[in-house]
This record gives C-alpha cells, structure tokens and sequence, in this order.
C-alpha cells in the first residue's frame, strides 16, 4: 500500500505532468470510484476545469483545480496513476480516464478496486487532527500532522505520544488522524531505526527514545522519497516504474534474516492485525510482553 514516500513521488511527478492541462473529459469505469457522488455529476463538476498544481496530503495525491476545488485520489492497496502522453494500450485494471483538451491523458488503475476520488474544497485539507473525527466523517478532514512538515517536532510527538499513552507505539504511528501519511512499512523501519519494540505503550518511552523516534521517521521518509517509494508489490510510480526503496528495507520483509545493526535474528508479528517486523535484541519488548 502506497504511503508517503510513494504518494510523494507521484505528486511530483505528476505536478511537472498535468499541472496546467485542462480536463476535457472524465470517463468513470467502476461505479464505487466516486461514492458518494454519482460519477456524472462528478464529471461535470470536472471537466473544463485546469489544473493548477499536485500535491500530496497525508497518502491523498492533490491535484488542485483553478477556482479552489482539488480533485483528491486515494490510492488505497493498489491504485496507481498512470500519465499517458500517446497512445498505449488501456491498463487492463483500469477504473477512470481523465482525457485532457491536448490530447495526453491520465488513468486511474486499480486491480483491487479500494481506490476513490473526490472532489473537495481544498482548503478542508489543511486541518491537522484538531477535532476528534466521527465514525462515518470522511478522513480528508481529519488528517493529522505532516511528518515531514515544520509542525512536526520532537515536542509535539512527546504530547502526541504522552496523550495516546496507553496504545501500543506501532498501531498509533499508523493512525492518520495524528500523523498522516505513516503506514505500515515506514512504521516498522522508522523503529527498527529508533530501537523500539512495536507494542511499547506510547506513554512509557523515555525522552531519548522519543528524540530518536522522530528522527527515525523523518529520516525513512525522506530516504523512501530518495529512492522513489517502495514497490514490494503493486506501486508504480506515474510514469509506471517502480521505486527503488524495497531493496533498503532494514527489517521489513526480513523475517529469519540477521539484523543488520547486532545479527540476532529478524522476527516477524502481528500487531493490531499488520505483520510486522523487529529485532527481539535492538528492540526490547515490554515487561509484559516478554
Ligand atoms: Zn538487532
């Protein structure tokens, strides 16, 4: 599943891409895409609109449209947005073709089928996680703090962590309603990183692990975005490559393989309903958990 170092790297290639390209058409091929919003009147509310920029937010690629509207696509397991300059053959997967007035055109793929779009005012986007989100409310507008952005410091994870300090470390960088754009993968090399075993609660770790951990997470990111994402399975980037991060994967995928810091071996868990992946001799478990 995509997360930030991916979406990240699709955004900046697509904002070179389509970035002041006007929608022509909008063509929907599988009726969930747009859900709520029936996929007719999400194509008028589309088309003739011009791209002023791509961003990303959170794992939600931005494409903002002149006037204040951003089309927003979540990716979800396995969707991927493919820039189309001439005519190729359609991804067999494919679920939308947005067609821009030039000719040049961008799908939307997606063999799983869990990937939506939606049309929102984008400045909705920019909130982080200040007011509890409802069930039912959608997650765009609960998005939490950007790991990579200035908001992001050492101070602010201390609180983060100390007010969620009964949850177990690795289920809590995973919920995007505090910080938005950490999933799974990146959770597990940012604490492998940081030495700290994924079922930790949040409130006992010490200021050092603390400081280490948010280092730890800046710092896998932003190599993920060095190395254009990780592909382990499905991602592709906008131009249909893939990244390049998996093969520097620490622990991730790594079960039974030697640690690479202290050469005890890799062991392979389930947290909160994720595999996941620690050294049982950098990361010390919990008391309680031994
Ligand atoms: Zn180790």
């Amino acid at each position: 599943m995509p997360e930030l170092p991916e979406v990240e790297t699709i955004a900046r290639q697509l904002r070179g891409l389509v970035t002041g390209r006007t929608v022509a058409h909008f063509r929907c091929e599988w009726h969930r895409l747009t859900e709520p919003e029936p996929a007719a009147l999400f194509a008028r509310r589309l088309e003739g609109r011009r791209i002023s920029g791509v961003r990303r937010r959170g794992k939600f690629v931005v494409l903002d449209l002149e006037g204040g509207d951003a089309l927003i696509v979540s990716l979800r397991m396995t969707g991927q947005l493919l820039f189309r300059d001439r005519d190729v053959e359609a991804h067999p997967h494919r679920r939308a073709r947005i067609a821009f007035a030039d000719g040049t055109a961008l799908e939307f793929a997606d063999t799983r089928k869990f990937g939506r779009m939606a049309i929102v005012d984008g400045a909705a986007l920019e909130g982080a996680g200040e007011r509890r989100r409802r069930t039912g409310e959608p997650l765009h507008r609960h998005l939490g703090v950007e790991p990579l952005s200035r908001r992001f410091t050492a101070r602010w994870l201390r609180e983060f962590l100390r007010r969620r300090g009964r949850a177990a470390v690795k289920p809590l960088l995973l919920d995007q309603t505090g910080i938005a754009g950490v999933g799974n993968i990146y959770a597990i090399e940012a604490l492998w990183r940081a030495r700290i075993h994924p079922l930790r609660a949040a409130g006992t770790l010490r200021s050092d692990e603390v400081e280490r951990l948010h280092e730890a997470l800046r710092w896998v990111l932003r190599k993920g975005i060095r190395f254009g994402g990780a592909s382990p399975r499905d991602y592709r980037d906008a131009r249909g490559q893939e990244g390049r991060m998996q093969q520097e994967f620490e622990v991730y995928g790594r079960a039974g393989e030697p640690c690479p810091r202290c050469g005890a071996e890799i062991r392979r868990t389930v947290v909160g309903g994720r595999g996941t992946f620690h050294c049982p001799r950098c990361q010390r478990a919990p008391r309680a958990g031994r």
